[in-house]
C-alpha cells in the first residue's frame, strides 16, 4: 500500500491535475493499493487566509473577491477536467456550497470583528475540500474509481486550533475503518490534507504544510510501504539549484539528515511531519509530478552508500551575538544567564559556539529579534559590565548560516581541513563555526555577501571533484 499525498502546484490548474491523475494511473499499475492526500490548489489557502483576516478588519470586499476567484479557479478546472456533464453538475453544486458557506463564515467574521483561530481553521481548510472531490472526479474521468475523503471524519486532533496535532489511537482506528474498504472495493480514495477535527468534530488545521503530515499520519496508520510526497522539483537537491547550477538530486538520506536540512533552511519535509513515518520506519519518498521518471530522494532508516557530505543549506537574515570578556573565564553561570535572558525575550536560538579559551560565547538569531536580545543582555549583565568581566556585548549584522550535513562525516578525518581551504582560496572569512557531537553537520557564520561564493566553493570540494567518490548522487 503507498500513499500518495501532492502538493499545491500538484494540483495548481487543470493541467496539473491532468498529470497528477497520470501519476496516480501509474503508480496503481504497480501497486493498486493507493491512498492519495491532496492539498488545496496553489494560492488558495493564502487567498482563504487572507480574505478572513479582512474581515475581521472590516473590510466585506476581499472575501467577496475571493469567492469570485475560487469559483472561476475551480470551475475553470473543472470544465477542462469533466468531460461527463453529470459529474460537472454534481461539482459545481458542490463548489457553490463550500463557497456559500465560505462567505458565511466570513460574514459572521465581519460582523463580529473579531477572527478567532478556531474560526480561521473553518476558513483556511476549505481549499483542500474543493480540490479533493475535483482529483476524485478526475480520476474517475480517466476510468478509475475513486472518491474524495473529508479528513475530518477521519483524522482526530486536539484542539489546538492553527496547529493541531493528531491523535494517532483513534485517527488510526477511524483511518483503517473508513479507507480499508475502499481499497478493498478497487477505489482509490482522495483524501483532504491538511484538516482534521477534533473528538467533538470541531474542524482544525495541522499549520500551514500540513498536507505532508497528513499523509504521513494516514501512511503510519495504515502501515504504507512508502509515503510519496509529490512536488514540483526533482526530491531533494545537494544545494540550492538558484546559487549552484550543477545541484544534483540526493538519492538517499536519512530520516535526520533530512531534519538536520530541514533546520538549517532547506526545502524538505519538515521533522516534525517525519515523525509518524520514522516512528515506524516507513520510508518517505520525494518526487516530481511533472517529471515522474526522474530522479527522486528516498529518506529511511537505511540509506545506502556512504557519501560523506550530502548537502548544503544556508539561512539567512540572521545576526550573530556576541558576549565578550576576559573575565568571563572560568565563571560558571554566564552561558546559563546569557541563554535565560535570550529565552526571557522568546527569541530563537540557531547556533551556539564557544571558544574553548572561554572569552566569548557567541550565538546567532534572526535579524529581527537582535536589539531585543542585546538590550536583554545589557541588563542581565549590567554588573558584570560595569566591572568589565565582560567587555562587550555586540551585534555582527546580517550574517548567514551555511550547513554542510551529511552523517558519513561522523569519524570522517579531514572534512573540517577541506572545508576550510574550499573557502580559503575563493577568500572567504569564517566568523564562526559549530559542529554539534552528533558531527552530522558543521555550521559556519559567514557574512551575507559572502553567501552564494561560499556555498559554490564548497559543494565544488565536495561534489564536482572529480576524484571523489560520491555514490549518493545521480
Ligand atoms: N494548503 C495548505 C497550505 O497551503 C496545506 C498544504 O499545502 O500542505 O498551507
Ligand atoms: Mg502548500
Amino acid at each position: 500500500m503507498l500513499t500518495l499525498k501532492f502538493g499545491g502546484t500538484s494540483v495548481g490548474d487543470a493541467r496539473a491535475i491532468a498529470q497528477t491523475a497520470s501519476v496516480i494511473l501509474q503508480t496503481k499499475t504497480q501497486d493498486p493499493h493507493v491512498v492519495v492526500v491532496t492539498s488545496a490548489m496553489s494560492g488558495v489557502t493564502d487567498l482563504l487566509v487572507n480574505a478572513a483576516h479582512a474581515a475581521a478588519a472590516g473590510q466585506r470586499q476581499p472575501y467577496l473577491d475571493a469567492r469570485d476567484v475560487l469559483l472561476e479557479k475551480h470551475m475553470t478546472a473543472a470544465q477542462a477536467l469533466l468531460a461527463s456533464e453529470e459529474e460537472l453538475a454534481q461539482y459545481q453544486h458542490h463548489l457553490e456550497e463550500q463557497l456559500r458557506f465560505f462567505t458565511r463564515l466570513c460574514s459572521a467574521v465581519y460582523v463580529l470583528g473579531e477572527l478567532t483561530p478556531r474560526g480561521l481553521d473553518a476558513i483556511s481548510g476549505l481549499g483542500e475540500r474543493l480540490a479533493a472531490p475535483l482529483l476524485a472526479a478526475a480520476l474517475r474521468a480517466r476510468q478509475t474509481q475513486a472518491t474524495w475523503v473529508d479528513a475530518r471524519e477521519i483524522l482526530v486532533t486536539d484542539d489546538q486550533f492553527g496547529e493541531a496535532a493528531p491523535l494517532l489511537g483513534p485517527t488510526c482506528e477511524r483511518s483503517k475503518a473508513r479507507l480499508q474498504p475502499l481499497l478493498e472495493a478497487g477505489i482509490t480514495p482522495v483524501v483532504t490534507g491538511f484538516i482534521g477535527a477534533t473528538a467533538t468534530g470541531i474542524p482544525t488545521t495541522l499549520g500551514r504544510g500540513g498536507s505532508d503530515f497528513s499523509a504521513a499520519i494516514l501512511g503510519a496508520c495504515l502501515q504504507a510501504d512508502e509515503i510519496q510526497i509529490w512536488t514540483d522539483v526533482d526530491g531533494i537537491l545537494t544545494a540550492d539549484p538558484r546559487i549552484v547550477p550543477q545541484a544534483r538530486t540526493l538519492r538517499q538520506l536519512s530520516y535526520n539528515e533530512a531534519a538536520e536540512m530541514a533546520y538549517f533552511g532547506a526545502k524538505v519535509i519538515h521533522p516534525k511531519t517525519m515523525l509518524p513515518a520514522v516512528e515506524r520506519g516507513i520510508p518517505i519518498r520525494i518526487l516530481n509530478t511533472f517529471h515522474p521518471d526522474g530522479p527522486s530522494t528516498l529518506i529511511s532508516n537505511h540509506p545506502t552508500g556512504d557519501g560523506l557530505v550530502k548537502a548544503i543549506t544556508a539561512i539567512r537574515d540572521l545576526t550573530l551575538i556576541n558576549v565578550e570578556g576576559r573575565g568571563m573565564m572560568g565563571v560558571p553561570g554566564i552561558a546559563a544567564r546569557t541563554f535565560r535572558a535570550v529565552a526571557d525575550v522568546k527569541a530563537n536560538v540557531l547556533m551556539i559556539s564557544q571558544a574553548s579559551s572561554e572569552q566569548s560565547i557567541c550565538f546567532v538569531v534572526k535579524n529581527s529579534r537582535s536589539q531585543e536580545v542585546i538590550q536583554a543582555l545589557t541588563e542581565t549583565f549590567e554588573r558584570e559590565l560595569a566591572r568589565h568581566y565582560i567587555d562587550r556585548i555586540y551585534p555582527v549584522q546580517d550574517v548567514v548560516i551555511i550547513a554542510v550535513v551529511g552523517s558519513g562525516m561522523r569519524g570522517t578525518p579531514g572534512i573540517a581541513g577541506r572545508l576550510f581551504s574550499a573557502l580559503g582560496r575563493v577568500g572567504v572569512n569564517v566568523i564562526a563555526l559549530a559542529q554539534g557531537s552528533s558531527e552530522s553537520n558543521i555550521s559556519l557564520v559567514v557574512a551575507r555577501p559572502d553567501l552564494e561564493t561560499a556555498v559554490r566553493a564548497i559543494h565544488q570540494a565536495f561534489f564536482q571533484n572529480q576524484h571523489v567518490p560520491t555514490p549518493q548522487l545521480v
